[in-house]
């Protein structure tokens, strides 16, 4: 049995807000990862067992490796059909926000989804929820997402509805957003519910390898590039800085996704106990931030990066140049070092 956190309050709410609604629109946050799809197509999955009328509509494109988990297909990217978009959310009469915290996470459909006089349902993991949604289910603690899902459909009493499909939707998340289970792991109830997914018949070595060994060969050149020419050490901060310009970019042929998991490797080294990734996207300059233990990144990216997170993993876009985002960068090297364990 894994341990009862959820608020009997919250899934009555909930209860009742399924039993009355027939259209139901389902969005994550943009630039969706693992755990914002696979909780959206999980819940897709299940409530479509029940009968619902149900889309999900994502603020924009979904990456490529995400596109072979079941269902990934009938998704709705807002930037591709805006207009159909907007009329999926007028006509909804219920809302699951997932995997995100602030109606700003929803990119250029944030009106789209506060107008909408539909009921709000947030289910997520993320720190200090804003007050958008009619229901809140967020717990910080979880690792993901996902995992929080699986709780909400069991104390829904919805755990036969959860197919094959449903499951290798869950497990994708839970395995994303904790590096799979290297981080954020710790939770045993964690593995209880993998095994209920085994049990469903999910085959967890496939979805691992459909997600992570996907990689093109510009891809790979590219973060081996990073790596080995700009990798930067500042070992008496404990942190490494990578940084991509426009141009090596477009010299590598960067596609969306390329430099996913680039932020991480430096991490590898002991004496390294948080990470920056800095990437010139024209519009902004996107910043990725990772770190280990206690030391916060969440905090970096919202006071210097317009962005935020969790503890371990953030990030935020920086609006100026690449060499004033690295200023900005090196400017804080000793403010944090305030909370670094020497
Ligand atoms: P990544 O570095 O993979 O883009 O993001 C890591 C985590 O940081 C995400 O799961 C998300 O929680 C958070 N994050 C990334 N970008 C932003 C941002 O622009 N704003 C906020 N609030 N959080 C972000
Ligand atoms: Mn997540």
């Amino acid at each position: 049995m894994i341990s009862r956190v959820l608020k009997e309050n919250k899934i009555r709410e909930l209860r009742l807000l399924l039993e009355r609604c027939e259209n139901i629109v389902i969005t994550c946050h943009v630039s969706p990862d693992g755990d914002a799809i696979g909780s959206s197509l999980a819940m897709y999955h299940v409530l479509n067992v029940l009968g619902k009328n149900v889309k999900i509509v994502t603020p924009d494109m979904l990456p490529k490796n995400l596109l072979f988990l079941p269902g990934a297909k009938e998704i709705v990217p807002f930037t591709k059909y805006g207009d159909f978009g907007r009329q999926l959310f007028a006509n909804a009469d219920l809302i699951f926000c997932l995997d995100f915290n602030a109606p700003y996470r929803v990119d250029k459909m944030a009106d789209v989804l506060l107008k909408s006089k539909a009921k709000k349902v947030l289910i997520d993991h993320h720190l200090d929820p804003e007050n958008f949604a009619d229901v809140v289910i967020s717990h910080p603690e979880m690792s993901s997402t996902c995992l929080l899902v699986f709780r909400v459909l069991c104390r829904l009493e919805l755990f036969n509805q959860i197919n094959k499909k449903a499951a290798e939707c869950i497990y994708t998340g839970m395995m994303t957003d904790t590096g799979n289970f290297t981080y954020n792991s710790e939770d045993p109830d964690i593995y209880i519910i993998i095994a209920e997914l085994l049990k469903k018949g999910i085959n967890k070595d496939y979805l691992y390898s459909k997600v992570c060994n996907t990689h093109s060969e510009s891809r790979i050149r590219l973060n081996g590039y990073a790596v080995s020419q700009k990798m930067q050490l500042f070992p008496e901060h404990q942190v490494a800085l990578i940084t991509l310009t426009q141009d090596e970019l477009r010299k590598y042929g960067y596609e969306k996704g390329d430099t996913e998991s680039l932020v991480n490797i430096p991490l590898s080294i002991p004496e390294i106990t948080y990470s920056v990734f800095m990437r010139d996207d024209v519009e902004y300059i996107k910043v990725s931030t990772r770190s280990k233990g206690d030391f916060a990144v969440n905090r970096i990216c919202e006071s210097y990066f317009n962005g935020g997170g969790h503890k371990n993993a953030a990030g935020g876009e920086f609006r100026g140049t690449l060499d004033e985002a690295v200023g900005v960068f090196m400017s804080i090297l000793d403010e944090n070092d305030k909370y670094l364990k020497k």
